[in-house]
């Protein structure tokens, strides 16, 4: 079935070696700017991924040259037995980092398990520092649980800890400097992460987008940002201050591409792999998953996404707002873009 070391580049010569996974797209959270007030359908239970057939996938993906795997959703803790999908992937040759995403919620109660499973670290994503903010950002959530959490999780050595923001003017804004001195004494990495146009209602709009640029300057108030030294594994362009324990970082959809380093495909919930964050196109897994369909034929369709995995996409700055057609905020108010949540952010 192949060489194991096959590394596969795509038409435009990027390696893809990540697969991020959406294994829910329940959650125990509803955040303002990702669910709508109105709450979503979700998927029935047999729409969804068994955690042997996410396996399955991960087996074949390590033979085009998947190397790492970050969990999402929804909440990945949410879900039963996180563990031993932690402890299966892990068991897969060829997988050599593998992370998570999750709103830290339930991140006290599992992460030493999650550790002792074989999980590397931990992104975890906060909005606000403020009790009831947080509590209104996410519809309910409980800021003290998830610092907690973040607490644990470091404990156990789920490190570097990466705490990733999402800037929303009016919203949150005037907490960026706050977040950013965390890195002073904390060992963190700080991410902030500009504002996409998914399923918000009517929170996405230009008012409320902050482009990394502006985030930057802010945080160039408390002090002046040097270029962070640090193994490039994503995105993300990272600076710190001065003596500072951790470092900030920027991620830029919008306003600054990084189409061309792009490594990842996205495998949703319901088995659908996407080459794209932002592109409708997606590859139907489940059918050769359970209709006997052989690892060659999964092979295949893994290699047909990372075949039509697009150049870069076209969310810009100047196309993203309101009132131009063809934008794709036009297309997400008429044809309703999945929310990140059904993607896996
Ligand atoms: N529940 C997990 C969590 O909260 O990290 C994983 C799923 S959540 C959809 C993943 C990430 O997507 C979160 O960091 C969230 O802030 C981000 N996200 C959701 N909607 C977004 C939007 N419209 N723009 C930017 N980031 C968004």
């Amino acid at each position: 079935m192949g060489n194991k070391d096959t590394m596969l580049s795509d038409t435009y010569h990027r390696t893809i070696d990540y697969m991020r996974i959406s294994i829910t797209d329940r959650c125990n959270l509803r955040c303002v700017y990702c669910m709508p007030s109105g709450g979503l359908k979700f998927l029935e239970h047999r729409e969804i991924l068994r955690y042997e057939e996410i396996a399955r996938v991960l087996r074949v993906a390590v033979l085009t040259g998947i190397r790492k795997v970050r969990i999402t959703g929804g909440e990945p803790l949410a879900r039963k037995n996180i563990t031993g999908l932690i402890k299966i992937i892990r068991s897969i040759e060829g997988i050599k980092q593998l992370s998570m995403t999750t709103n830290g919620i339930l991140l006290e109660r599992y992460a030493r398990e999650l550790a002792e499973a074989g999980l590397d670290r931990v992104n975890v994503s906060l909005d606000s520092l403020k009790p009831e903010r947080y509590r209104e950002i996410t519809r309910g959530g409980d800021l003290k649980t998830v610092l907690r959490g973040i607490e644990a999780a470091e404990r156990v050595g789920l490190t570097p800890i990466k705490i990733n923001m999402v800037p929303i003017r009016g919203m949150n804004d005037d907490e960026i400097e706050e977040f950013a001195k965390m890195t002073l004494t904390a060992p963190y990495q700080v991410r902030f992460i500009e504002f996409m146009p998914f399923v918000s209602e009517d929170i996405w709009n230009e008012k409320h987008f902050i482009a990394s640029e502006d985030i930057q300057a802010r945080i160039e108030r408390i002090g002046a940002l040097i270029p962070a030294n640090m193994k490039k594994s994503g995105p993300a362009r990272y600076f710190r201050f001065e003596g500072s324990a951790g470092v900030v970082g920027f991620i830029s959809p919008i306003s600054n591409h990084f189409c061309k380093e792009c490594n990842r495909l996205r495998l949703t919930a319901d088995g659908k792999l996407r080459p794209c964050l932002f592109s409708e196109t997606e590859i139907d897994l489940k059918p050769a998953l359970r209709n006997e369909g052989s690892d060659e034929e999964i092979r295949r369709l893994i290699e047909l996404t990372i075949a039509v995995k697009p150049k870069g996409h076209s969310m810009r700055i100047e196309n993203v707002f309101p009132g131009q057609d063809c934008s794709p905020i036009h297309m997400s108010q008429n044809r309703q873009r999945r929310p990140m949540s059904k993607i896996g952010g």
